[in-house]
């Protein structure tokens, strides 16, 4: 196995329990999509590490010892990422949830989910992708229960970005369960499935109480599964806003697979900016609203990135907001940390001379690394405004 010295900065990095490499971590790289061992300038062997870059880093610290990689590898750290999610196997009320994430699971650059009988792996880089064969024989010792497999490629350099993996192919479009609320899912259509199961401990707090009696707005709503979650813990009414015309399909679908009337329900096609100017000419009010852009989005007229303009999203739903209503902020931009986050969130509110009493981050659903902030890329604030 090639060796790598790591300059003491890393070294510290690493002891601390980060597991993601970056490129200003190596002065030069020779090479890529193999194992290394990464020794400090001492000589003092620090662990294993896997180099691919990808969309964030250029690898992954996988064992703090010398390490082959073989099925009996991933067969144990599939069976410890199993352990872990013990209740959410049991549970009759949510059937799809993450299963193995990244560095929260102690192998960067795979996720698996669970969604019903069938599991939906994504390769985040070119090595672990290579490892596939293997990676899934494990696996499915592991996971005998689940019938079939499909997979998402998240990175550049394949003709195909969905395809079904291994076992029986599930329906093109199948429900799931979380929390009792259904869910329309499909595994092999793009990138997205008709739900971020990420966004869990939010939909969680929707139906639990926090939307009873509301009026919400839900921007960027995508399949609308917020307004679901909203509609079923007895919000008064949604309104659904997402450019896409695909989602108004995709979000009564949501509404319908759960019995719910859709007359107090309504589905926006429209630049959340033009539906700002357009609901304050009619006067719309709401006591809820929950705001969860994409990183970066451009349309015809400008562009959008989290990170330099989500102030201007705060600012403009201050606007609509009732008195005393509640604000739902999330990102999963992960080039930003959460002090940036609330920076932006603040620069909001100080633009329209707004205060809050309460400002809350909601848990992680997915099992993280606790010692590197990157790796909870999943930013949610419930805020009670004053
Ligand atoms: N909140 C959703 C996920 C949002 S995904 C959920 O929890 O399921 C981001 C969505 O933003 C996509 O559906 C995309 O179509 C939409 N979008 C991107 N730019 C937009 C814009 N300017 N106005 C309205 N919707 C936009």
């Amino acid at each position: 196995m090639k060796k790598l010295v790591v300059d003491s900065w890393t070294e510290k990095k690493l002891r601390k329990g980060v597991q993601l490499l970056d490129g200003k971590d190596f002065s030069d790289l020779p090479f890529d999509n193999q194992l290394a061992e990464l020794v400090s300038k001492r000589g003092d062997l620090l662990g294993t590490a896997y180099l691919s870059p990808q969309q964030k880093g250029i690898g992954w610290l996988i064992s703090r010892q010398r390490q082959v990689l073989d099925e009996s590898y991933f067969e144990d750290i599939f069976q410890k990422a199993r352990a872990k999610r013990q209740s959410l196997e049991q549970s009759e009320r949510t059937t799809a949830y993450r299963l193995f994430n990244q560095d929260g699971d102690d192998f960067g650059g795979l996720t698996v989910d669970r969604y019903g009988d069938f599991a939906l792996f994504s390769w985040y880089n070119a090595f672990v992708f290579s490892q596939k064969e293997m990676i899934i024989k494990a696996f499915r010792t592991v996971f005998p229960d689940l019938v079939g497999a499909y997979e998402k490629v998240r990175f550049r350099g394949q003709s195909y970005d969905s395809a079904h993996l291994y076992g029986q192919e599930a329906p093109p479009v199948f429900s799931i369960l979380e929390n009792g609320v259904s869910y329309q899912v499909f595994l092999n259509d793009g990138l997205m499935t008709g739900i971020f199961l990420d966004q869990r401990p939010v939909r969680q707090e929707l139906i639990n109480g926090l939307a009873t009696g509301k009026r919400v707005l839900n921007l960027f709503s995508y399949t609308a599964a917020f307004s679901v979650a909203a509609a079923m813990g007895g919000a008064a009414e949604t309104t659904s806003v997402d450019l896409a015309k695909r989602s108004l399909e995709l979000s009564k679908a949501h509404f319908e697979a759960n019995h719910l009337r859709t007359e107090n329900h309504r589905f926006v096609v429209m630049d959340v900016f033009s539906y700002f100017k357009y609901a304050r000419r009619h006067e719309q009010q709401f006591e809820l609203i929950i705001i969860d852009p994409p990183s970066f989005a451009r349309n015809k007229k400008q562009t959008f990135s989290v990170q330099k303009d989500y102030h201007k999203l705060i600012q403009e739903a201050l606007t609509l907001l009732s008195p005393q209503g509640t604000l739902i902020a999330s990102t999963n931009a992960s080039n930003m940390t959460v002090e940036q986050f609330r920076k932006e969130i603040e620069k909001g509110f100080a633009a329209q001379k707004h205060h809050y009493s309460k400002l809350q981050q909601l848990p992680s659903d997915f099992a993280v690394n606790k010692h590197d902030e990157r790796s909870n890329y999943l930013k949610v604030f419930t805020i009670k405004v004053k």
